[in-house]
């Protein structure tokens, strides 16, 4: 793997270890208790994200045994209903407190449910991941990274997945630069880190480049949050049908 590394992942190691921790957790759970309004309509964006990104999945059939490594996995948004839906899930975060609290939240969702493997949950940064799985996905990482990081993580991720890849990521438009200047997105405490937007093209590039193609895509957008989603296969695979 090559080496991703910098002060960019160390200030999100820390900053999702500690306040970025809080303010995430909270962002994604469900009570309401101490949300705003800003947090809400985030929680609301991401919820759609991940609910977009399990019909994608499902799209291609039944995910019964279907391997997944979900990079990046925060407090288990993800992995834990595509447990639900009978996927052998690997998850993974930089931040050890976001990775305690998956599983944490995957016990209270998942034990003992029928035909459910529990995810496998790790401590490690996507660039350490190896081994190979059917899907990856990377659902709202990108963001924290700039493009040269962000391309060399792409291409990490596809070289895991032996069929798809699943990834979303802020765009870069006229709009969302010109929002994000005047400083109206990410509000509060989320300013401790940087956040990078992704234009389309340079995305699909890095995916091009790895010899992968974009297949589908979508956008989703509430107030404060937006994320472009697309969905990723082999270029050799892809001509087969
Ligand atoms: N993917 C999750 C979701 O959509 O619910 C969490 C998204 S959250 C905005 C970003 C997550 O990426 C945080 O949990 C953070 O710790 C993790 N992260 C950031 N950089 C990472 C890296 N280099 N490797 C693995 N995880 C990383």
């Amino acid at each position: 793997a090559q080496e991703i590394g910098g002060s960019d992942k160390e200030v999100v190691r820390e900053y999702f270890n500690n306040t970025g921790f809080e303010r995430w957790k909270k962002i994604y759970g469900d009570s309401t208790e101490d949300v705003n309004k800003v947090q809400l309509d985030i929680r609301l964006g991401h919820s759609k994200t991940v609910e977009k990104a399990i019909l994608m999945l499902k799209d291609g059939g039944t995910l019964s045994g279907v391997t997944v490594c979900d990079a990046g996995c925060g407090t288990g948004s993800l992995a834990i209903p595509l447990a639900r839906e009978g996927a052998v899930v690997s998850a993974s975060d930089i931040s050890a407190a976001m990775v305690a609290e998956a599983r944490r939240q995957a016990e209270e969702a998942l034990a003992g449910g029928e035909g459910i493997t529990m995810p496998e949950f790790q401590v490690r940064d996507l660039e350490g991941l190896e081994g190979k799985y059917d899907t990856v996905v990377c659902l709202d990482v990108l963001i924290h990274y700039p493009l040269e990081k962000a391309e060399k993580m792409i291409a990490h991720l596809a070289s895991l997945a032996e069929k798809r890849l699943l990834v979303s990521f802020a765009p870069k438009t006229l709009y969302y630069n010109l929002l994000k200047r005047l400083g109206e997105l990410f509000p509060g405490p989320s300013k401790a880190t940087r956040a990078y937007l992704h234009a389309e093209s340079e995305v699909e590039r890095a995916l091009e480049n790895v010899g992968w193609r974009v297949r589908r895509r979508d956008f989703i957008n509430t107030q404060f949050y937006f994320s472009k989603l697309m969905e990723a296969v082999p270029v050799v695979a892809a001509a087969d049908g």
